[in-house]
């Protein structure tokens, strides 16, 4: 497979050149493992199409988490390194194609993540007041792509509030629908969010899970966040903890579903307060359609059963309730990338088992992925360190066994794209948006205020370098 015998490997004067496509976790952790090795000198290009790094650190986890935000600290340091060029605002597939990228480097890892929301295909879907969890958490994270109009227009009539799914986003969106302005303060959320989010009327929360307590993905660490909400109660229904022999046996089995289950049963003793937001989790319920003519007035449910594989099957058993606002969080999966292959089925690029890209089945010389789109969608930050450094072990030992090569001379990325009136935004652009953003929230006595608009990025960059 060794492509040409003729070139010489790489050197300290023509180190491999790699391009990073996606500075969110995958990508700094490949990025991250490229430096710390001294077997083949590299030379890296992080480029994201956001003029920020961080990918889902900065606009996926909530923002009241601020402790897991704080992570950015951590992949900062790898930004940091001098082998290590972060190009941001930069998309591959718009700004430049994959053929032109790869005209500039020797060997490319795809950490693009999974942005695209997966749908319920119920009737009613697309009224005005359903969302996907994806457009709501870009919202609150201040996405410069986030749809805020729309998102605002479902916020401002959002009295009854339903979250369709249980794992740890469709908790993020109910807590943070739930909180009290006084708790979201100390984020970095946008101001217009805190704005939005005070001034919406919600009255009550209901997250609803298509199968038992004992089938929920989340974490126990996030379930218990739900208890120290300042003017919000959580309730469960003491009937949807009891257990079919299935359920339990799984309960045993593993220990986040037995500590989960100990923590909902806590729960079930709740009463509620009154002047606190009812926050119910619901089991065994799944959405049939929605209903209202210019947008969501309500949500019809039917009641569901768990069967011996752990698949809900319905009853018949329906149920209608009021509904202003319906959020689905029932997974990410991942969009193709122009010229890239791209499993239909499960949303992933095909890799070997390590992170070698397969076209037609066979590893592509140069083609490496990580993250969310090796994976799918799944695990936390931490994991991505893991599968990146997987990924950079394959491509190490292909540069050392000859597979890959130094391929001569090639044009400096940023200067091409500079030359073609691209605005690629360096490390110390980042720095400026960082300082501004800083900036913006002690001018309102917070650490940080989010800037969510691309121009308002670029124009703390441009301010701070005038070009
Ligand atoms: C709502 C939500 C909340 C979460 N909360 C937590 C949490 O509390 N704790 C935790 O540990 N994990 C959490 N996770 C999981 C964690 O965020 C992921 O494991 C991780 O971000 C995946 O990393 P990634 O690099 O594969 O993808 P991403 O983080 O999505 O990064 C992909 C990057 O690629 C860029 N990109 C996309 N297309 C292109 C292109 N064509 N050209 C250039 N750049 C491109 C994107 O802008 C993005 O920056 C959460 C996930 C979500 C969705």
């Amino acid at each position: 497979m060794v492509l040409d015998d003729a070139a010489p490997p790489p050197s300290t004067d023509r180190p491999l050149r790699v391009a990073i496509i996606g500075a969110g976790p995958a990508g700094i952790f490949a990025a991250d493992a490229l430096t710390r090795q001294t077997d083949v000198p590299v030379a890296i290009d992080l480029i994201d199409r956001l003029p920020t790094p961080f990918g889902l650190v900065r606009h996926g986890i909530a923002p009241d988490h601020a402790k897991m935000r704080a992570i950015r600290e951590t992949l900062h340091r790898s930004l940091d390194q001098p082998l290590v060029r972060f190009v941001g605002n930069v998309e591959i597939g718009v700004d430049l194609s994959l053929d032109e990228l790869r005209r500039h480097v020797d060997a490319v890892v795809y950490t693009y993540g999974a942005a695209l929301d997966r749908r319920l295909g119920i009737p009613g879907e697309e009224l005005p007041g359903s969302l996907a969890a994806t457009d709501v958490v870009a919202w609150y994270c201040g996405h410069p792509d986030a749809d805020r109009t729309r998102v605002e227009a479902a916020l401002a009539g959002a009295r009854s509030v339903v979250v369709i799914g249980v794992g740890n986003v469709a908790l993020d969106v109910a807590r943070v629908l739930a909180r009290t302005p006084e708790e979201l303060e100390p984020t970095d959320m946008p101001q217009h969010v805190l704005d939005a989010l005070a001034a919406a009327p919600v009255e009550q929360v209901t997250v609803l899970g298509r199968r038992g307590p004992a089938q929920a993905s989340f974490t126990t660490q996030e379930l218990r966040e739900l208890s120290d909400m300042a003017g919000a109660t959580v309730l469960v229904d003491p009937v949807d903890l009891e257990l079919d022999p299935g359920s339990e046996e799984r309960a045993a089995a593993d220990r986040v579903v037995g500590r989960n289950l100990g923590v909902l049963r806590g729960w079930a003793e709740h009463a509620l307060d009154a002047g606190r937001i009812p926050l119910r989790l619901r089991f065994f319920r799944r959405p049939v359609r929605l209903h209202g003519d210019d947008r969501v007035t309500a949500i019809e449910i039917e009641r569901t059963a768990v069967d011996g594989d752990g698949r809900a099957v319905g009853t018949g058993e329906l149920e209608v309730l009021p509904a202003d606002l319906v959020v689905r969080s029932v997974g990410y999966r991942g969009t193709p990338l122009p010229g890239l292959p791209l499993d239909e089925g499960n949303g992933t690029v095909p890799h070997d088992g390590t992170g070698r890209v397969l076209r037609d089945g066979r590893p592509s010389t140069g083609e490496y992925v990580a993250g969310w789109i090796k994976r799918g969608p799944t695990g936390v930050v931490g994991t991505n360190k893991h599968d990146a450094r997987e990924t950079v072990d394959a491509l190490l030992a292909d540069a050392v066994d000859g597979t890959l090569a130094v391929r001569g001379d090639v044009d400096d990325l940023v200067t091409t794209l500079q030359a073609r009136g691209a605005e690629p935004v360096l490390l110390e652009d980042w720095r400026a948006i960082d300082a501004a953003e800083v900036a913006l929230g002690a001018s309102r006595g917070r650490a940080r205020t989010t800037m969510h608009e691309r121009e308002a990025l670029l124009a703390a960059v441009r301010a701070a370098a005038p070009r």
